[in-house]
């Protein structure tokens, strides 16, 4: 036989391969499936793990550590977790989940976990960013002075959000909750914000529909939806808030404006309980578990309007929640509405009776407010909000049959005005300008001849007419300016001279 050294030096890598093989092996940081089922495993072994890492596992599936016990670790599993099963290898990763971002994501439909589950291919990200990450201290912080304009009359004038807000939209089912935050969407195209709508246990069939009148309106350009279905396993849906806000906060980081939408944190919830319960985690009230709250307050504290020296970027927040019967003192409404600046309140009665968006002026409210409007918004729709509140209680008055005086009775007609006025179609968001000349026109009380039928085409009107008659007026108006005398005379002249000479009600009276 011929020697070959090259047999010895070969023999010489195996060998050294697997003494390699074997010492990285190491019981600690491998585990074994003991149970595994409803997208959650319990693993033996993985002493060392820690929560929320990253766990592998075969066939591709991912898992999040949960809880730790005694003797075991319990697991959420994302991805095909039926491919899961006893005896399966758990191993240990030392990262926390994290999910691709970058521009590249943009116009995108994601899952929990990032992956494109639309037809646009693989996504080409530029960074991964963690899920759960620390909210920025108070120090990088700056107060919130911006407004977020939304197009939407009656939440600008009356319930104004800011850059770095985080405002609550709570409300029965189908009161107009999801058409509230995709108009708001819809209204920051050419705005400078990016926007990222997080669908957590929704009807695919919703998605979609909101996926075409995003793309349909021309917003998908500047949008990021993420989505775990309703059909989706609870991990996935417990994960998605955190990943859209990661994605959010790629952006804020950057300087950028991010608008975040949350719906719904109550599916949410739900989510987390299931899977809490299914990992025999004790119970809270309305079972859910004690941490609920954390989670919620986590996953919020993450919006901010950033310090300059940060970057001065914002990520706003319009986390939506479900009430059962107009009930906000249930546990989760009520932990939202603590955590949050303020809250969109609709009802369900408003909006049948043809009141929409069906905002309650009297529990809605931001807190952030007046300091997130522009000065002459400020000025003119400053006491809008409890005008209507004071009609609406008389308005309940009335309806007993009572004799009105006459003061009354004219506090009635006005409300019946500027409650139609506010009044808006979904789709129909308008420039900040309108939204001033229309409530200006209607709390000083010029609308108070017009019958109330006959006021959505004056609207209309009497916008074209004040732009075409005084561009700089009109312009004047969506700045950033002060409200002046001069300013209000020559609005208020161009008014009255359009009542007098331009406006025929018609056959509307
Ligand atoms: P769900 O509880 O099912 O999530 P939701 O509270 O999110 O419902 P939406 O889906 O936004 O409510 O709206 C319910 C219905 O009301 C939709 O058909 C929508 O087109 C209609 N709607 C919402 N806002 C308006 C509006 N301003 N004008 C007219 N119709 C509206
Ligand atoms: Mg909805």
């Amino acid at each position: 036989m011929v020697y070959n050294p090259r047999i010895d030096e070969i023999t010489n890598l195996i060998k050294q391969q697997i003494s390699l093989y074997s010492s990285s092996i190491d019981v600690s940081e491998t585990g074994t499936v003991i149970q595994s089922g409803d997208g959650i495993a319990r693993v033996f072994g993985l002493e060392n793990a820690f929560m929320g890492e990253l766990i592998d596992l075969p066939h591709g599936v991912k898992g999040i550590v949960f809880s730790l016990e005694e003797d075991h670790v319990g697991v959420i599993l994302l991805g095909d977790y039926e491919l899961i099963k006893e005896g399966d290898v758990a191993k240990r990763t030392w990262m926390i989940s994290s999910v691709p971002v970058g521009e590249s994501i943009l116009g995108r439909v994601v899952n929990a976990i990032g992956e494109p589950v639309d037809t646009g291919g693989p996504i080409q990200a530029e960074e991964h960013y963690p899920v759960e990450r620390i909210a920025p201290g108070i120090i990088d912080r700056t107060p919130v002075t911006v407004p977020l304009h939304t197009g939407i009359k009656a939440i600008d004038a009356m319930v104004p959000i800011g850059r770095g807000q985080r405002e609550l939209i709570i409300g029965d089912r189908q009161t107009g909750k999801t058409s509230i935050a995709i108009d708001t969407i819809i209204h920051q195209k050419d705005k400078d914000v990016i926007c990222i709508y997080v669908a957590i246990g929704q009807k695919r069939s919703t998605v979609a529909q909101i996926v075409y009148d995003l793309t349909n309106y021309g917003a998908m350009k500047y949008t990021v939806v993420v989505s775990a279905t309703a059909s989706e396993p609870a991990p996935m849906q417990y994960l998605a808030p955190f990943s859209g806000c990661a994605i959010g906060e790629y952006f804020r980081d950057k300087g950028k404006h991010v608008l975040i939408v949350y719906d719904d944190l109550s599916k949410h919830a739900s989510a987390y309980r299931q899977i809490s319960l299914l990992l025999r985690r004790p119970p809270g009230r309305e079972a859910y578990p004690g941490d609920i709250f954390y989670l919620h307050s986590r996953l919020l504290e993450r919006s901010a309007c950033l310090h300059p020296s940060k970057g001065g970027g914002t990520l706003t927040a319009l986390p939506i929640i479900e009430t059962q019967e107009g009930d906000v003192s249930a546990y989760i409404p009520t932990n939202v509405i603590s955590i949050t600046d303020g809250q969109i309140y609709l009802e369900s009665s408003l909006f049948h009776s043809g009141i929409r968006p069906a905002i309650n002026p009297g529990i809605s409210v931001s807190r952030v407010g007046g300091s997130a409007q522009t000065p002459i918004m400020k000025k003119i729709a400053g006491t809008l909000r409890v005008l209507m509140a004071q009609y609406r209680e008389l308005e309940v008055f009335a309806q007993f049959g009572s004799e009105l005086d006459e003061s009354s009775k004219a506090q009635l007609e006005r409300g019946k005005r500027l409650t139609k006025i506010l009044v808006q179609n979904r789709f129909e968001t308008l420039p900040l300008a309108d939204e001033i000349i229309i409530i200006h026109a209607g709390i000083s009380g010029m609308l108070d001849n017009i019958s109330v039928n006959a006021l959505p085409r004056f609207e209309k009107e009497l916008i074209a007419y004040i732009k075409a008659e005084n561009p700089s007026l009109y312009e004047y108006l969506g700045s950033t300016n002060k409200w002046t005398n001069e300013i209000q005379e020559q609005l208020d002249n161009l008014i009255h001279k359009f009542l007098s000479e331009k406006w025929h009600e018609g056959k509307h009276l």
